[in-house]
């Protein structure tokens, strides 16, 4: 059961959708330009409770659960994907790794102010040789005395250069068969031998920034690992991505419907010869094929995350989810810039910036290919252990 009935929550999907629609979509241009969210959309999104709405409200969050995420996702997504990107790692990746992982004490230090937007918390697991395989981290995590030493070197973390928290992966010990001796700690990001480099330039999503994040002999004291446990943090590391798998996969939906109401409006009034290119009927088997992939991809969505909600499959669902809608998005944005012809190659035109913001998607919270092997790996250990 969510904390949010279905009335509050209405309200809140279409105070969001006004948000988008109203404020973020007349300010797109200036976000690219800028490679910035603007101070007062980042105010507004505070205001509306945006940077905790997936934080239980106990700790001051919204408390929407996975199904109503998605519908916000799906909003979220139609417009430059940097606005979701600026509160994404607070109530995904990062604010997950607490909510599910965190003990009380560790909840109650860091929950609210993430859930009110004045601590950004990113996410830091990716290293320089252990992207998709988490388990090959190398930063380390030495005890002294009742301390941790922390030292290593993070790559492409999303929020870093805002961040007031870091949620660092290290590694305690060597795999064995134990686990993977992989913990989590919180790590904020003034303390002393936390280095965070210059942004990267990314091919898009302007306005999101990303940067290295290097960690030298960084002292935390016991209370910073999460949930005072050395075995948790490899657990801990993915289930908040397959979580998060559904939420991109949502925001994935929110593009490729933006992309397909862009060609369509296109395609109704651009005229070749004085003929709507629309009335070709090759443009139409166009927008038919975007369409299709929109509904296909919305309505695997909300499936996914009702598995998720009723506990039924965290695992293949959140996966194929992602697979499915993030490669439609890409297809979908692809046609949206053949229907736009010359048009689409130009900057400043919605479909161009589309095209490069959701190729990330394919990528980041496991690419493509990883999700292909959590599925089919899925599929036959289940029967495996039938057998
Ligand atoms: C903009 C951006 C934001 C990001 N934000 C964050 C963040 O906030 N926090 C964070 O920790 N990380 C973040 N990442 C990192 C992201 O999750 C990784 O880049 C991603 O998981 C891929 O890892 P990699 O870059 O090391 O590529 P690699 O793992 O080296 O992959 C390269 C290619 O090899 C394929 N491949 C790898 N292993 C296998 C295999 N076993 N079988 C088949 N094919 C395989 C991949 O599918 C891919 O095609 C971000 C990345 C980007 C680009």
């Amino acid at each position: 059961m969510s904390e949010v009935s279905d009335e509050d929550f209405a309200e809140i999907l279409s105070q969001t959708r006004r948000f988008v629609r109203s404020s973020v979509v007349p300010r797109e241009a200036e976000i690219l330009a800028d490679d910035r969210v603007p101070d007062d959309l980042r105010e507004q999104a505070k205001a509306m409770g945006l940077f905790g709405y997936a934080i239980p409200q106990q700790w001051g969050g919204l408390g929407l659960d996975l199904r109503q995420d998605v519908e916000l996702a799906i909003e979220l997504g139609y417009t430059s994907l940097a606005v979701r990107s600026m509160f994404g790692t607070n109530n995904g990746i990062a604010g997950q790794v607490l909510v599910g992982f965190g003990t009380e004490e560790q909840k109650s230090r860091w929950l609210a102010p993430i859930a009110s937007g004045e601590v950004v918390a990113s996410f830091a697991l990716t290293e320089p040789g252990a992207g998709s395989n988490p388990a090959g981290l190398l930063t380390q995590a030495l005890r002294d005395g009742s301390d941790w030493l922390i030292t290593g070197q993070k790559r492409f973390i999303t929020n870093a250069p805002t961040a007031e928290l870091f949620i660092v992966f290290a590694r305690t010990r060597p795999a064995d068969d134990q686990g993977a001796g992989i913990a989590v700690f919180l790590v904020p990001a003034d303390a002393s031998g936390v280095v965070v480099s210059p942004k990267d330039a990314k091919m898009g999503q302007e306005g999101a920034w990303t940067a290295d994040v290097g960690f030298t002999d960084v002292r935390v004291p016991d209370a910073a690992l999460v949930g005072g446990s050395e075995d948790l943090g490899y657990r801990a590391a993915l289930t908040s991505l397959a979580r998060g798998r559904v939420h991109i996969a949502a925001l994935a939906v929110g593009a490729a419907q933006r992309a397909l109401d862009e060609s369509v409006a296109y395609a109704a009034t651009a005229t070749q010869g004085s003929t709507p290119i629309g009335n070709f009927q090759l443009v139409q088997a166009m927008l038919a094929d975007q369409q299709t992939g929109v509904l296909a991809g919305r309505a695997m969505v909300r499936d996914a995350a009702r598995m998720w909600v009723a506990d039924e499959d965290r695992r293949i669902a959140p996966s194929a989810a992602k697979l499915f809608c993030t490669e439609m998005a890409g297809k979908v944005a692809d046609l949206a810039v053949q229907i736009h012809g010359g048009s689409g190659y130009m900057r400043g035109v919605p479909v161009e910036r589309i095209y490069r913001d959701v190729r990330l998607l394919r990528l980041y919270e496991g690419t493509s290919e990883i999700q292909r092997l959590i599925i089919g790996s899925g599929l036959v250990k289940a029967a495996q252990r039938k057998a």
